[in-house]
């Protein structure tokens, strides 16, 4: 057929009304910068740069798929939010977003603390030297030998999520003759996705513990009678990709009610309130992610009001952003394989990663945007899904996207935005070596995490 998979077709009403995409861009070649990386470019001869290199050069020296991070970028984010949040709060980076030993040292460099959920990730931020105290180390099941590490480490917080770990960490802590600050992760009945939240009274989900009906009042009651644990604070986290405030408002109350009960009960009041991460980013031209130091003064104000109501200190406040510092400062690059058109419907195209390299369209029917990156095309809008190369129907990499219809295999394509849970969550399903990380700044390329070999594979094989 000829390369007909255009909107405007009537056999595409059906498609266009499920409304997944917008009306394809004026012009193709365009780069939206609300979801490129700040120093991605488009050259004269149309090849698009990142950090001064071209994509084309890039690909040739790292291959594909690869991911190219914006160290400039990345550091100019972080430290958006650090200085947004000022002297009196902390910025802790979620570190499951992405974690190697130069993130680390970036996040070092720039003033940012890091939050941790596993021995791996605390083994990478101590590696990269990362101070211990400014690390906080999550999770709803860490081990004991992973407790053990941590505060043998010195970890400046460990956020307890049940009640045998209130008990299991003040053990451990107390074997060890240390006495560890911890925070106390309480559900606060709000959870936030995207654009809603909602209020429920119940929490059906594994992390924290519930404010509801008075079990996160009795996790303090536990902690402060336990030698082993220094309580200094209560952390909510509420979701992810959120873009509305609503729901930190309704979280941040009930938080401070739990402090105020604190102090009624106890007469101590805990220095310290976390509002977790969960900040939204602009997968796509559609979505109007709010800066840093809106947040900021956003969640100072709610904080603020509620404990002049309570009549308490204002606490310390934290929040842990992962993918609104590093979501924004990646893309994945990939060269274009086989091209079928569908006839009506679309036209796949296939790269030569998929849901190994990007796991989360699969996972939460994420949506992303792509573009042509190796050179300008003046063709027609075609309506395209981007697939991997896995043996999956469900491997899904962009679900509705406009390329050009004169696309062929040997371009290269570019997914912007693919800086948080993408390497992090990426697998070797159909023993795919999992792609390199690249940092970019300045006209130099270097790789931070190499790309995975056969024999990597092979070396794990033992049997
Ligand atoms: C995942 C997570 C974050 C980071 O979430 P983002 O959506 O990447 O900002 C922060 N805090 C906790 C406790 C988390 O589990």
């Amino acid at each position: 057929m000829s390369r007909s998979a255009h909107p405007a077709g009537p056999r595409h009403a059906d498609v266009f009304s499920e409304g997944h995409y917008s009306a394809p861009p004026a012009d193709l070649n365009d780069l939206d910068p609300k979801v490129w990386s700040h120093t991605v470019r488009r050259t004269e001869d149309g090849v698009v740069t990142v950090g001064g290199l071209e994509v084309t050069a890039l690909a040739e020296e790292f291959g594909t798929p690869a991911y190219f991070v914006d160290e400039a970028d990345f550091r100019e984010r972080a430290r958006a939010w650090r200085t947004a949040f000022g002297h009196d709060a902390d910025v802790f980076y979620a570190g499951k977003a992405f974690l190697s030993r130069a993130v680390v040292r970036w996040l070092h460099e720039e003033g940012l603390n890091l939050d941790v959920c596993s021995g791996g990730e605390l083994a990478t931020a101590l590696s990269a030297g990362m101070p211990a105290d400014r690390i906080a180390f999550h999770g709803n099941n860490k081990s004991t030998a992973e407790i053990h590490a941590a505060v043998e480490a010195g970890v400046g917080r460990i956020v307890l999520d049940s009640f045998q770990e209130i008990v299991r960490v003040a053990h451990i802590a107390q074997s060890l003759g240390r006495r560890q600050r911890v925070q106390i992760r309480v559900t606060v009945g709000v959870e936030a996705h995207t654009h809603e939240f909602i209020a429920t009274a119940h929490e059906d989900q594994k992390f924290g513990i519930a404010l509801a009906d008075g079990q996160a009042a009795e996790a303090v009651r536990r902690a402060l009678t336990l030698d082993g644990l220094e309580l200094v604070g209560i952390h909510s986290h509420i979701g992810s990709q959120i873009f509305d405030m609503a729901g930190f408002e309704v979280a941040a109350r009930r938080v401070v009610g739990l402090l105020a009960a604190v102090r009624d009960e106890h007469g101590v009041e805990l220095p310290e309130i976390d509002l977790g991460g969960g900040l939204g980013i602009a997968y796509t031209s559609d979505d109007d992610p709010r800066e840093p130091h809106e947040i900021a003064k956003a969640l100072g104000e709610i904080v603020t009001r509620e404990c002049e109501a309570a009549r308490l200190s204002t606490p310390r406040i934290s929040v842990e952003p992962g993918r609104a510092i590093v979501g924004p400062t990646a893309f994945t690059l990939y060269e274009v394989g086989t091209i079928k058109p569908l006839e009506g419907l679309r036209t796949y195209v296939s790269v030569d990663g998929g849901m190994s390299d990007n796991i989360r369209t699969a996972l939460y029917d994420a949506e992303y945007s792509v573009a042509l990156v190796s050179r300008t095309s003046d063709a027609e809008p075609m309506l395209a899904r981007v697939v991997g190369k896995h043996c999956e129907s469900g491997d899904i990499v962009v679900k509705d996207a406009f390329l050009p219809a004169d696309l062929a295999p040997g371009d290269l394509i570019a997914v912007p935005a693919t800086g948080a849970y993408c390497r992090s969550m990426a697998s070797n399903y159909n023993h795919a070596p999992r792609p390199p990380v690249v940092a970019v700044k300045d006209g130099a390329a270097r790789v931070i995490v190499r790309r995975e070999t056969e024999d990597d594979l092979l070396r794990l094989d033992v049997g």
